[in-house]
C-alpha cells in the first residue's frame, strides 16, 4: 500500500511540472521571425510576438565556427528597426527589424554559421558565412542525414579513373565528392563537416544518401572509415 501511495506523489508532482511547462511555453507566446541577410559587415533580420505585437524583442545572433563546432560569438540586440515590407504582408506595426554588426575578421578564418534567437526561441533562415574562403553569405538547407565514406586516386579506390571525376574534372581535395546523380544533382554545392564540397563524381558503390568524399592519400580515407553524417544544400 505505501509503494503506491508514493507512485500517486511521484505521478501528481510529474503532472505539476508538465502543466507548468506548459504555462510557461504558452507564456513565452509564438515567435515568428527569420534571419533574411548576413554579409560583410551586419547580420539582419526581424522577429515578432503576436501575442504582444507592440513589444521590443530580445535578440540574439549566435556565430558557431562550423569545423569545430564552437561557439565564437553571441551578439546581442533588440527588434527596434522599421521594416516597410512586413505591414505590407500584414504583420503588425513592422517595428521589428533587427540589425547587428559582425567583426567576421577578429574570428580568423572558416566558415561560420549564423543562427538567431527571439526572446529565447529560435528564429528560421540559418545562414553560413566563410572568412577567408569563397563562402559568401549563402542559405544552408539541411538534407538530413547520409552515409559518408572517402576515397582516393589508388587503384583499390578509384581503379583506372585515377584522379579523374565522371564529369571530367581532376578531383581535389575540399573540393569532390562522388555522389548518387539521381539523389543529388551533379554540380550541388554541400556542406559536410565545415568544408563546402561540389558534387562531380560518382561511383558504383554511391548508391542513394551515400556521398564519397575525395581525399588524396589512400591513409586518409581509411583514418575516415564510413560517417554518418548531417548534409546541408548550399544555396
Ligand atoms: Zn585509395
Amino acid at each position: 500500500m505505501k509503494r503506491i501511495h508514493i507512485h500517486q506523489i511521484l505521478g501528481f508532482l510529474l503532472m505539476t511540472v508538465f502543466v507548468l511547462i506548459n504555462a510557461f511555453i504558452s507564456y513565452a507566446g509564438p515567435v515568428t521571425g527569420i534571419i533574411d541577410g548576413a554579409d560583410d559587415k551586419n547580420v539582419r533580420g526581424w522577429a515578432f510576438n503576436s501575442s504582444e505585437p507592440d513589444s521590443s524583442l530580445p535578440v540574439k545572433v549566435i556565430i558557431t565556427n562550423q569545423l569545430s563546432g564552437q561557439v565564437t560569438a553571441e551578439l546581442e540586440t533588440t527588434t527596434s528597426k522599421h521594416r516597410a515590407d512586413l505591414p505590407q504582408q500584414g504583420t503588425g506595426t513592422g517595428n521589428y527589424g533587427f540589425e547587428v554588426s559582425v567583426p567576421w575578421d577578429s574570428y580568423g578564418n572558416g566558415t561560420y554559421l549564423i543562427d538567431a534567437y527571439a526572446a529565447g526561441q529560435k528564429l528560421s533562415g540559418t545562414k553560413v558565412y566563410g572568412v577567408g574562403t569563397d563562402v559568401s553569405a549563402v542559405n544552408l538547407r539541411s538534407l538530413g542525414t547520409f552515409k559518408t565514406t572517402a576515397y582516393c586516386p589508388c587503384r583499390q579506390c578509384s581503379g583506372k579513373w585515377g584522379g579523374h571525376t565522371s564529369t571530367g574534372t581532376i578531383a581535389a581535395s575540399n573540393h569532390t565528392i562522388s555522389v548518387d546523380p539521381r539523389v543529388i544533382p551533379y554540380g550541388s554545392k554541400l556542406m559536410i563537416g565545415g568544408v563546402i564540397y561540389t558534387a562531380e563524381d560518382c561511383g558504383g558503390g554511391v548508391k542513394g544518401r551515400h556521398i564519397d568524399i575525395f581525399f588524396n592519400t589512400h591513409g586518409e580515407t581509411r583514418f575516415y572509415g564510413t560517417r554518418s553524417m548531417e548534409i546541408f544544400l548550399v544555396q
